[in-house]
Protein backbone atom coordinates (compact mmCIF):
# COMPACT_ATOMS: atom_id res chain seq x y z
CA UNK A 1 0.00 0.00 0.00
CA UNK A 2 1.73 3.51 -0.71
CA UNK A 3 -1.10 5.49 0.25
CA UNK A 4 1.05 9.14 -0.04
CA UNK A 5 0.81 8.27 -3.76
CA UNK A 6 -2.69 7.28 -3.75
CA UNK A 7 -2.10 4.04 -5.32
CA UNK A 8 -3.39 0.95 -3.69
CA UNK A 9 -3.74 -2.72 -4.47
CA UNK A 10 -6.98 -3.29 -5.35
CA UNK A 11 -8.54 -6.50 -2.96
CA UNK A 12 -10.63 -8.08 -5.47
CA UNK A 13 -9.75 -7.94 -9.62
CA UNK A 14 -11.94 -4.68 -11.34
CA UNK A 15 -15.05 -4.73 -10.80
CA UNK A 16 -15.73 -6.95 -7.88
CA UNK A 17 -16.21 -6.31 -4.65
CA UNK A 18 -16.05 -9.52 -3.47
CA UNK A 19 -14.60 -13.39 -4.27
CA UNK A 20 -16.36 -16.49 -3.86
CA UNK A 21 -15.12 -20.19 -4.71
CA UNK A 22 -16.96 -23.31 -4.20
CA UNK A 23 -15.05 -25.54 -2.66
CA UNK A 24 -16.82 -29.04 -2.74
CA UNK A 25 -15.46 -31.97 -1.17
CA UNK A 26 -16.26 -34.80 -3.91
CA UNK A 27 -17.72 -37.11 -1.43
CA UNK A 28 -20.76 -39.62 -2.30
CA UNK A 29 -20.41 -38.24 -6.11
CA UNK A 30 -20.44 -40.83 -9.23
CA UNK A 31 -18.35 -39.64 -12.40
CA UNK A 32 -21.18 -39.55 -14.27
CA UNK A 33 -22.77 -37.18 -11.46
CA UNK A 34 -19.46 -35.17 -11.55
CA UNK A 35 -19.64 -34.42 -14.89
CA UNK A 36 -23.32 -33.35 -14.90
CA UNK A 37 -22.75 -30.78 -12.21
CA UNK A 38 -19.89 -28.85 -14.23
CA UNK A 39 -21.52 -29.05 -17.12
CA UNK A 40 -24.26 -27.39 -15.54
CA UNK A 41 -22.05 -24.99 -13.88
CA UNK A 42 -18.80 -24.85 -16.26
CA UNK A 43 -20.57 -24.80 -19.56
CA UNK A 44 -23.37 -23.30 -21.82
CA UNK A 45 -24.93 -26.29 -22.14
CA UNK A 46 -28.33 -27.06 -21.71
CA UNK A 47 -28.75 -29.73 -19.09
CA UNK A 48 -30.79 -31.71 -16.82
CA UNK A 49 -30.72 -29.16 -14.35
CA UNK A 50 -31.12 -26.10 -17.15
CA UNK A 51 -28.93 -24.30 -19.06
CA UNK A 52 -25.06 -23.88 -18.06
CA UNK A 53 -23.91 -20.83 -15.81
CA UNK A 54 -20.75 -20.78 -17.47
CA UNK A 55 -18.78 -20.38 -14.60
CA UNK A 56 -15.28 -20.89 -13.47
CA UNK A 57 -15.56 -23.55 -10.87
CA UNK A 58 -13.22 -26.34 -9.93
CA UNK A 59 -13.55 -29.35 -7.83
CA UNK A 60 -11.91 -31.99 -5.80
CA UNK A 61 -11.15 -35.97 -6.13
CA UNK A 62 -9.38 -38.48 -4.41
CA UNK A 63 -6.77 -41.76 -6.10
CA UNK A 64 -7.96 -44.46 -3.99
CA UNK A 65 -11.57 -45.62 -2.26
CA UNK A 66 -11.18 -48.16 0.87
CA UNK A 67 -14.61 -47.35 1.36
CA UNK A 68 -16.32 -51.28 1.79
CA UNK A 69 -19.68 -50.36 0.59
CA UNK A 70 -18.89 -47.61 -2.08
CA UNK A 71 -18.14 -48.11 -5.14
CA UNK A 72 -18.29 -45.69 -8.50
CA UNK A 73 -16.58 -42.38 -7.12
CA UNK A 74 -14.06 -39.70 -8.45
CA UNK A 75 -11.38 -41.81 -7.68
CA UNK A 76 -8.17 -41.90 -10.44
CA UNK A 77 -7.46 -45.85 -9.14
CA UNK A 78 -9.80 -48.80 -8.52
CA UNK A 79 -10.13 -49.30 -5.14
CA UNK A 80 -6.90 -49.42 -3.30
CA UNK A 81 -4.84 -51.55 -6.29
CA UNK A 82 -2.73 -49.20 -8.98
CA UNK A 83 -5.33 -50.11 -11.25
CA UNK A 84 -6.94 -47.22 -12.59
CA UNK A 85 -10.56 -46.78 -12.48
CA UNK A 86 -12.82 -47.13 -15.07
CA UNK A 87 -12.79 -43.32 -14.56
CA UNK A 88 -9.43 -42.31 -14.15
CA UNK A 89 -9.08 -41.03 -18.07
CA UNK A 90 -11.66 -38.45 -17.37
CA UNK A 91 -10.43 -37.49 -13.88
CA UNK A 92 -7.46 -36.31 -15.90
CA UNK A 93 -9.03 -34.76 -18.07
CA UNK A 94 -11.30 -32.72 -15.72
CA UNK A 95 -8.23 -31.54 -14.32
CA UNK A 96 -6.98 -30.30 -17.87
CA UNK A 97 -10.43 -28.43 -18.16
CA UNK A 98 -9.93 -27.08 -14.78
CA UNK A 99 -12.91 -28.52 -12.94
CA UNK A 100 -10.58 -30.17 -10.47
CA UNK A 101 -7.92 -28.24 -9.02
CA UNK A 102 -7.85 -30.06 -5.51
CA UNK A 103 -7.34 -33.20 -3.43
CA UNK A 104 -9.68 -34.63 -0.93
CA UNK A 105 -6.78 -36.15 0.40
CA UNK A 106 -5.52 -39.03 -1.17
CA UNK A 107 -8.75 -41.42 -0.69
CA UNK A 108 -11.78 -42.44 1.20
CA UNK A 109 -10.23 -44.64 3.86
CA UNK A 110 -13.32 -44.03 5.90
CA UNK A 111 -14.45 -47.18 8.16
CA UNK A 112 -11.45 -48.81 6.45
CA UNK A 113 -8.05 -47.54 7.03
CA UNK A 114 -5.37 -48.63 5.27
CA UNK A 115 -3.43 -45.84 4.15
CA UNK A 116 0.56 -46.27 3.31
CA UNK A 117 3.31 -43.58 2.47
CA UNK A 118 3.36 -46.14 -0.93
CA UNK A 119 0.38 -44.92 -2.23
CA UNK A 120 1.20 -41.22 -1.86
CA UNK A 121 4.11 -41.63 -3.81
CA UNK A 122 2.05 -43.66 -6.57
CA UNK A 123 -0.23 -41.16 -6.95
CA UNK A 124 2.24 -38.50 -6.99
CA UNK A 125 4.16 -40.07 -9.88
CA UNK A 126 0.60 -40.20 -11.94
CA UNK A 127 0.47 -36.45 -11.32
CA UNK A 128 4.20 -35.91 -12.63
CA UNK A 129 3.83 -38.03 -15.33
CA UNK A 130 0.64 -36.45 -16.53
CA UNK A 131 2.63 -32.96 -15.85
CA UNK A 132 -0.57 -31.95 -13.95
CA UNK A 133 0.05 -29.61 -10.67
CA UNK A 134 -2.48 -29.89 -7.61
CA UNK A 135 -1.66 -26.98 -5.37
CA UNK A 136 -4.51 -27.65 -2.87
CA UNK A 137 -4.98 -30.23 -0.01
CA UNK A 138 -8.48 -30.87 1.46
CA UNK A 139 -8.76 -33.33 4.60
CA UNK A 140 -11.48 -35.77 4.71
CA UNK A 141 -13.61 -37.67 6.81
CA UNK A 142 -13.58 -38.44 10.49
CA UNK A 143 -10.09 -39.09 12.31
CA UNK A 144 -10.25 -42.78 12.94
CA UNK A 145 -9.08 -43.92 9.69
CA UNK A 146 -8.73 -41.03 7.60
CA UNK A 147 -5.09 -41.08 9.14
CA UNK A 148 -3.51 -39.49 5.53
CA UNK A 149 -5.25 -36.06 6.33
CA UNK A 150 -2.81 -33.31 7.69
CA UNK A 151 -2.54 -30.90 10.64
CA UNK A 152 -5.25 -33.18 12.61
CA UNK A 153 -4.03 -33.93 15.74
CA UNK A 154 -5.23 -37.80 15.09
CA UNK A 155 -3.96 -38.43 11.69
CA UNK A 156 -0.75 -38.99 10.81
CA UNK A 157 0.12 -37.78 6.89
CA UNK A 158 2.60 -34.76 8.14
CA UNK A 159 4.41 -36.91 11.48
CA UNK A 160 7.34 -38.32 10.21
CA UNK A 161 8.04 -40.49 13.66
CA UNK A 162 6.19 -41.20 16.72
CA UNK A 163 7.83 -42.53 20.16
CA UNK A 164 6.24 -46.06 21.19
CA UNK A 165 5.37 -46.42 24.71
CA UNK A 166 8.71 -48.13 25.97
CA UNK A 167 10.30 -45.23 24.42
CA UNK A 168 11.87 -46.22 20.66
CA UNK A 169 11.19 -43.89 17.78
CA UNK A 170 9.06 -45.36 14.93
CA UNK A 171 9.16 -43.92 11.31
CA UNK A 172 5.19 -43.41 10.92
CA UNK A 173 3.82 -45.48 7.98
CA UNK A 174 1.01 -43.41 6.83
CA UNK A 175 3.54 -39.99 6.68
CA UNK A 176 3.99 -38.34 3.17
CA UNK A 177 3.99 -34.61 3.73
CA UNK A 178 7.42 -34.42 2.83
CA UNK A 179 6.64 -36.03 -0.41
CA UNK A 180 3.17 -34.19 -0.94
CA UNK A 181 4.35 -30.77 -0.36
CA UNK A 182 7.44 -31.11 -2.04
CA UNK A 183 5.38 -32.19 -5.18
CA UNK A 184 3.73 -28.70 -4.64
CA UNK A 185 0.75 -29.12 -2.38
CA UNK A 186 0.88 -25.80 -0.88
CA UNK A 187 -2.29 -24.99 0.62
CA UNK A 188 -3.79 -27.14 3.05
CA UNK A 189 -7.69 -26.67 4.79
CA UNK A 190 -8.30 -29.02 8.09
CA UNK A 191 -11.81 -30.17 9.90
CA UNK A 192 -10.68 -26.83 12.51
CA UNK A 193 -10.77 -24.07 9.88
CA UNK A 194 -14.35 -23.74 8.80
CA UNK A 195 -15.38 -20.50 9.94
CA UNK A 196 -19.33 -18.89 10.07
CA UNK A 197 -18.15 -15.59 9.72
CA UNK A 198 -19.24 -14.58 6.03
CA UNK A 199 -15.83 -13.62 4.48
CA UNK A 200 -12.51 -13.97 5.22
CA UNK A 201 -9.38 -11.12 3.86
CA UNK A 202 -11.87 -8.31 5.63
CA UNK A 203 -11.60 -6.64 9.24
CA UNK A 204 -13.76 -9.23 11.71
CA UNK A 205 -13.37 -8.77 15.42
CA UNK A 206 -14.26 -11.24 17.96
CA UNK A 207 -17.85 -10.31 18.42
CA UNK A 208 -18.84 -11.15 14.79
CA UNK A 209 -16.88 -14.42 15.43
CA UNK A 210 -19.08 -15.10 18.05
CA UNK A 211 -22.51 -13.99 17.02
CA UNK A 212 -21.95 -16.66 14.09
CA UNK A 213 -20.99 -19.18 16.64
CA UNK A 214 -23.02 -22.45 16.12
CA UNK A 215 -26.65 -22.74 17.29
CA UNK A 216 -26.36 -25.99 18.75
CA UNK A 217 -24.41 -24.72 21.68
CA UNK A 218 -26.70 -23.74 24.15
CA UNK A 219 -27.17 -19.28 24.29
CA UNK A 220 -25.65 -19.20 28.04
CA UNK A 221 -22.56 -21.33 26.90
CA UNK A 222 -22.12 -18.86 23.52
CA UNK A 223 -22.26 -16.18 25.80
CA UNK A 224 -19.60 -17.65 28.53
CA UNK A 225 -17.73 -18.34 25.46
CA UNK A 226 -17.79 -14.97 24.12
CA UNK A 227 -16.90 -13.61 27.89
CA UNK A 228 -14.04 -15.68 28.38
CA UNK A 229 -12.74 -15.16 24.73
CA UNK A 230 -13.53 -11.16 25.60
CA UNK A 231 -11.76 -11.10 28.73
CA UNK A 232 -8.86 -13.24 27.37
CA UNK A 233 -7.78 -9.96 24.96
CA UNK A 234 -5.36 -8.20 28.05
CA UNK A 235 -4.51 -11.43 29.49
CA UNK A 236 -0.50 -12.57 29.38
CA UNK A 237 -0.17 -15.59 26.96
CA UNK A 238 -0.55 -18.44 29.36
CA UNK A 239 -4.05 -16.94 31.23
CA UNK A 240 -5.27 -16.53 27.48
CA UNK A 241 -4.24 -19.97 26.53
CA UNK A 242 -6.19 -21.04 29.75
CA UNK A 243 -8.99 -18.86 28.54
CA UNK A 244 -8.78 -20.16 25.25
CA UNK A 245 -9.17 -23.91 26.09
CA UNK A 246 -12.09 -22.91 28.23
CA UNK A 247 -13.86 -21.22 25.44
CA UNK A 248 -13.19 -24.63 23.04
CA UNK A 249 -14.90 -26.81 26.02
CA UNK A 250 -17.69 -24.69 25.71
CA UNK A 251 -18.59 -25.59 22.17
CA UNK A 252 -17.00 -21.96 20.36
CA UNK A 253 -13.18 -21.79 19.99
CA UNK A 254 -11.64 -18.41 20.55
CA UNK A 255 -11.49 -16.07 17.43
CA UNK A 256 -7.59 -16.73 15.90
CA UNK A 257 -8.11 -14.39 12.81
CA UNK A 258 -10.10 -14.40 9.85
CA UNK A 259 -7.25 -14.30 6.90
CA UNK A 260 -8.05 -16.69 4.50
CA UNK A 261 -4.63 -18.15 4.31
CA UNK A 262 -2.27 -18.22 6.83
CA UNK A 263 1.54 -19.98 7.05
CA UNK A 264 2.02 -23.21 9.06
CA UNK A 265 4.34 -25.59 10.16
CA UNK A 266 3.00 -29.21 9.64
CA UNK A 267 4.57 -31.06 11.97
CA UNK A 268 7.59 -32.57 9.98
CA UNK A 269 8.30 -28.74 9.82
CA UNK A 270 6.96 -28.11 6.29
CA UNK A 271 5.72 -25.05 5.38
CA UNK A 272 2.30 -24.28 3.87
CA UNK A 273 -0.71 -22.05 4.14
CA UNK A 274 -3.55 -23.65 5.83
CA UNK A 275 -6.53 -21.97 5.07
CA UNK A 276 -10.33 -21.27 5.74
CA UNK A 277 -13.46 -22.86 4.37
CA UNK A 278 -17.09 -21.07 5.08
CA UNK A 279 -19.93 -23.14 5.89
CA UNK A 280 -21.42 -25.39 8.72
CA UNK A 281 -21.30 -29.40 8.99
CA UNK A 282 -24.79 -29.82 9.02
CA UNK A 283 -25.51 -27.69 6.08
CA UNK A 284 -23.05 -29.51 3.71
CA UNK A 285 -25.64 -30.88 0.84
CA UNK A 286 -26.50 -29.49 -2.23
CA UNK A 287 -30.39 -28.89 -0.11
CA UNK A 288 -28.31 -26.21 2.05
CA UNK A 289 -27.35 -24.29 -1.67
CA UNK A 290 -30.04 -22.00 -0.78
CA UNK A 291 -29.58 -21.25 2.66
CA UNK A 292 -25.78 -21.08 2.15
CA UNK A 293 -26.14 -18.31 -1.07
CA UNK A 294 -28.87 -16.64 0.09
CA UNK A 295 -28.95 -12.85 -1.32
CA UNK A 296 -28.29 -12.01 2.71
CA UNK A 297 -25.40 -13.69 2.98
CA UNK A 298 -24.47 -12.54 -0.62
CA UNK A 299 -25.00 -8.73 -0.36
CA UNK A 300 -22.96 -9.78 3.86
CA UNK A 301 -19.89 -10.74 1.12
CA UNK A 302 -20.24 -8.13 -0.89
CA UNK A 303 -20.24 -5.12 2.01
CA UNK A 304 -17.27 -6.40 3.75
CA UNK A 305 -14.97 -7.34 0.40
CA UNK A 306 -14.68 -10.68 1.51
CA UNK A 307 -13.30 -13.77 0.28
CA UNK A 308 -14.83 -16.73 0.42
CA UNK A 309 -14.20 -20.43 0.21
CA UNK A 310 -17.86 -22.31 0.45
CA UNK A 311 -17.52 -25.85 2.32
CA UNK A 312 -20.10 -27.68 0.77
CA UNK A 313 -20.49 -31.31 -1.24
CA UNK A 314 -21.95 -30.63 -4.68
CA UNK A 315 -22.26 -34.50 -5.29
CA UNK A 316 -23.87 -35.81 -1.92
CA UNK A 317 -27.41 -35.18 -1.59
CA UNK A 318 -29.10 -36.03 1.11
CA UNK A 319 -31.66 -37.99 -0.63
CA UNK A 320 -31.32 -39.75 -4.41
CA UNK A 321 -32.30 -37.45 -6.77
CA UNK A 322 -32.57 -38.20 -10.82
CA UNK A 323 -30.48 -34.34 -11.52
CA UNK A 324 -27.74 -32.76 -9.98
CA UNK A 325 -29.37 -29.91 -8.46
CA UNK A 326 -33.09 -29.42 -7.75
CA UNK A 327 -34.97 -25.88 -9.19
CA UNK A 328 -34.12 -23.95 -5.88
CA UNK A 329 -30.84 -25.12 -5.82
CA UNK A 330 -30.38 -24.57 -9.30
CA UNK A 331 -31.85 -20.88 -8.73
CA UNK A 332 -29.17 -19.90 -6.17
CA UNK A 333 -26.32 -20.61 -8.64
CA UNK A 334 -27.87 -18.63 -10.76
CA UNK A 335 -28.27 -15.43 -8.53
CA UNK A 336 -24.70 -16.61 -7.94
CA UNK A 337 -23.95 -16.12 -11.63
CA UNK A 338 -25.65 -13.44 -12.35
CA UNK A 339 -23.71 -11.56 -9.77
CA UNK A 340 -20.83 -12.58 -10.82
CA UNK A 341 -21.99 -11.69 -14.73
CA UNK A 342 -22.77 -8.14 -13.14
CA UNK A 343 -19.48 -7.66 -11.88
CA UNK A 344 -19.90 -7.58 -8.15
CA UNK A 345 -18.80 -11.04 -7.01
CA UNK A 346 -16.09 -12.76 -8.68
CA UNK A 347 -16.43 -16.56 -8.86
CA UNK A 348 -13.34 -18.70 -9.15
CA UNK A 349 -11.89 -21.79 -8.33
CA UNK A 350 -10.34 -22.39 -5.33
CA UNK A 351 -7.22 -23.00 -6.42
CA UNK A 352 -7.62 -19.32 -8.28
CA UNK A 353 -8.88 -16.99 -4.67
CA UNK A 354 -6.36 -18.90 -2.84
CA UNK A 355 -3.75 -18.14 -5.14
CA UNK A 356 -5.10 -14.79 -5.31
CA UNK A 357 -5.02 -14.38 -1.71
CA UNK A 358 -1.51 -15.12 -1.69
CA UNK A 359 -0.43 -12.49 -4.49
CA UNK A 360 -2.24 -9.81 -2.50
CA UNK A 361 -0.08 -10.78 0.49
CA UNK A 362 3.11 -10.31 -0.83
CA UNK A 363 3.45 -9.50 -4.25
CA UNK A 364 5.96 -6.59 -4.09
CA UNK A 365 5.27 -3.07 -5.98
CA UNK A 366 6.36 0.52 -5.84
CA UNK A 367 4.52 3.60 -7.19
CA UNK A 368 6.44 6.41 -9.06
CA UNK A 369 4.60 9.28 -10.48
CA UNK A 370 2.74 7.70 -13.43
CA UNK A 371 3.69 4.56 -13.22
CA UNK A 372 3.63 1.37 -10.48
CA UNK A 373 6.70 -1.10 -10.92
CA UNK A 374 6.47 -4.56 -9.82
CA UNK A 375 9.15 -6.23 -7.78
CA UNK A 376 8.36 -9.75 -8.06
CA UNK A 377 6.86 -12.23 -4.68
CA UNK A 378 8.31 -12.71 -1.53
CA UNK A 379 6.48 -15.21 0.23
CA UNK A 380 7.04 -17.36 3.12
CA UNK A 381 5.30 -19.88 1.69
CA UNK A 382 6.36 -19.79 -2.04
CA UNK A 383 9.50 -18.17 -2.00
CA UNK A 384 10.75 -15.41 -4.07
CA UNK A 385 10.12 -15.19 -7.66
CA UNK A 386 8.69 -13.11 -10.65
CA UNK A 387 5.59 -13.84 -11.84
CA UNK A 388 4.63 -14.40 -15.37
CA UNK A 389 2.81 -12.01 -16.53
CA UNK A 390 -0.07 -14.50 -16.78
CA UNK A 391 0.03 -14.75 -13.19
CA UNK A 392 -0.65 -11.28 -12.84
CA UNK A 393 -3.37 -10.96 -14.95
CA UNK A 394 -6.32 -9.38 -13.32
CA UNK A 395 -4.19 -7.76 -10.97
CA UNK A 396 -5.69 -4.15 -10.27
CA UNK A 397 -4.53 -1.10 -8.86
CA UNK A 398 -6.55 2.30 -7.42
CA UNK A 399 -4.33 4.70 -9.34
CA UNK A 400 -4.65 8.02 -11.39
CA UNK A 401 -5.43 7.93 -14.65
CA UNK A 402 -2.64 7.01 -17.23
CA UNK A 403 -0.65 4.88 -14.76
CA UNK A 404 1.91 2.58 -16.37
CA UNK A 405 2.50 -0.83 -14.68
CA UNK A 406 5.83 -2.04 -15.01
CA UNK A 407 7.34 -5.55 -14.39
CA UNK A 408 11.16 -5.73 -15.11
CA UNK A 409 10.81 -2.41 -16.67
CA UNK A 410 8.31 -3.82 -19.40
CA UNK A 411 4.83 -2.27 -19.46
CA UNK A 412 2.19 -4.91 -18.73
CA UNK A 413 -1.31 -4.70 -20.97
CA UNK A 414 -3.44 -2.87 -18.79
CA UNK A 415 -7.38 -1.89 -19.23
CA UNK A 416 -8.40 1.37 -17.67
CA UNK A 417 -11.21 1.93 -15.51
CA UNK A 418 -12.12 5.40 -13.36
CA UNK A 419 -10.51 4.55 -10.30
CA UNK A 420 -7.18 2.35 -11.80
CA UNK A 421 -6.02 -0.01 -13.86
CA UNK A 422 -6.22 -3.81 -13.94
CA UNK A 423 -3.44 -6.19 -15.51
CA UNK A 424 -5.03 -8.21 -18.50
CA UNK A 425 -2.51 -10.37 -20.14
CA UNK A 426 -5.22 -12.88 -21.89
ZN1 LIG B 1 -14.90 -35.80 2.50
Amino acid sequence: MSLSSGVALRPHPFPYRASLALASDVDGCSPDRFEEIHRFLNTREGTPSGPGLGLDVGDSFWFYCAHPSVRDVVSYFEGVSDRPSAAAVRILGWIRRGWIDCLHSYGDFEQAGGFRRGMAERALAVLKAEGLDIRVWINHGGPFHNLQNLMHPRSLGDLPRYLSPNGTDQPVLEYHADLTVGAGMRFCWSQDLLTRVVGQDRPCGRLEHHQGADEAVPALRRLAAAALDLASVPAPAPVRRALGKACAYLGVPPYESNDLIEPFHLRDGSLVYRFRRYGDYRKDAPEDLPALLAPRILDRLEETGGSLALFTHLGKPRTRRERAFLPDEAAALGVLADRHREGRIQVLRTSSLLGQAMLRRSLRWRAEPGRILLDGVDDPVFGRFLPSPKALDQVSFLCPEGTQVLLEGRPLPVRAFPSGVRIETA
